[in-house]
């Protein structure tokens, strides 16, 4: 494979290739030939990560696609997702002086019940920002008279790092460092939206980089038990083109498969090693996705011989009532049942320098890409 660095020369040349206009054009007539008799809205396909939102937008896609395709973002923004019973739990950690809160720098301005970490730090929390969480376990180390709690987000991309940090940890004998994990798996999610009869949706765009680590025959029996294509797709502009192209092509054909368009990066079972990292710290266990609710097998949670750096088992803390703002469509926009446009607070009293919800938050969240690239159709 070709070198990825976008500097070098062979990495601009790789990247060029698939922001090939030319290229770009013929998928796009393709899929406008192949749609030209079917209904305005009739393919509705869910891209379900958040980095997919944002390259569709700034590419231009979504408003160059065909009417009959419909693209719809699911919940694939890990700070959105995060419920606000943690928020508030990561919150109560931090207003205690005992506490130092680590966290990655957009969970501090998601709106918890009644406050964010981000005012929390203003009022004088010691809050921290990292880049991951072995950052956190050297807080810990300079810090041995402070407990630090790493509050970890995200998929199956960035869970193998923060169990390599709990590993480290244990190995060292760390005594003050702990996680809450709020990961999360997305096979389980695309279960649970394939079987959404309000959505009836026709496809899924499965993100690239989580199908790197779990592999592409993880979304084998949700295409199987829903008949429902899931067709894994990169992030250039080619490449969602592409992704979307052979999405239709098996809605049209009557199909419901696993497909690749990002071969070049996906194996069929994923980096074991990542995987195996995973599932030594990690176990698989229910969890609660904003806007979606309870998703058996959706979590992840440390292991017994790992309890140790769990916070909420070894520095149960007491959170005030979690209580969710009824004003925000998060919820909705998350499972794609409304776009952003439709949540009355949009631009309004929401936006990303004042918002209401996480949606708003991320630079992956669904209202945030509706804010910064526009309104559109669909
Ligand atoms: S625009 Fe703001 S208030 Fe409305 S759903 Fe999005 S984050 Fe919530």
């Amino acid at each position: 494979m070709m070198s990825m660095d976008k500097n070098s020369t062979s990495g601009m040349l790789y990247t060029k290739m698939f922001r090939n206009g030319e290229i770009a054009r013929g998928l796009l007539h393709r899929l406008e030939d192949i749609t030209k008799n079917i209904q305005d809205g009739a393919i509705p396909i869910m891209e379900v990560c958040g980095t997919h939102t944002v390259a569709l937008f700034r590419s231009g896609i979504r408003n160059a696609l065909p009417q009959a395709v419909k693209i719809i973002s699911g919940p694939g923004c890990p700070v959105c997702v995060t419920p606000n019973e943690l928020i508030d739990k990561s919150i109560a950690y931090a207003k205690n002086n005992e506490f130092i809160l680590t966290t990655f720098g957009d969970m501090l301005r998601v709106p918890g019940s009644s406050t964010s970490l981000e005012r929390v730090k203003a009022n004088g929390g010691d809050i921290r920002i990292v880049y991951s969480a072995m950052d956190s376990l050297e807080i810990a180390k300079s810090n041995p008279d402070k407990r630090v709690v790493f509050f970890g987000i995200g998929f199956e991309t960035t869970a193998p790092t923060v169990a390599a940090a709990i590993d480290a940890a244990k190995i060292q004998s760390i005594p003050n460092f702990a996680v809450i994990s709020a990961h999360k798996i997305v096979p389980p999610a695309l279960e649970a939206l394939a079987g959404n009869p309000d959505l009836k949706l026709k496809g899924f765009i499965c993100p690239g980089h989580v199908s790197v680590i779990i592999g592409s025959d993880a979304y084998l029996p949700i295409a199987e038990n829903h008949h429902i294509p899931c067709v894994i797709t990169g992030f250039e502009p080619t490449d969602l083109l592409h992704g979307i192209l052979m999405t239709v092509e098996q809605v049209i054909e009557g199909k419901g498969e696993v497909s690749s368009q990002y071969s070049r990066v996906v194996s069929r079972t994923g980096n074991e090693k990542a995987k195996n990292l995973i599932k030594s710290v990690f176990a698989d266990t229910d969890s609660i996705w904003r806007g979606i609710g309870n998703i058996p097998g959706s979590g992840l949670a440390l292991r017994e011989d790992f309890s140790k750096y769990n916070a909420e088992v070894i520095w149960p803390i007491e959170v005030e009532k979690t209580m969710e703002n009824k004003a925000c469509r998060c919820a909705q926009v998350l499972t794609g049942l409304i776009t952003p446009n439709e949540c009355p607070l949009f631009k309004k009293i929401c936006t990303p320098e004042s918002p209401v919800g996480a949606c708003m938050v991320s630079s992956e969240g669904t209202c945030a890409a509706y804010y910064k690239y526009g309104d559109i159709s669909q």
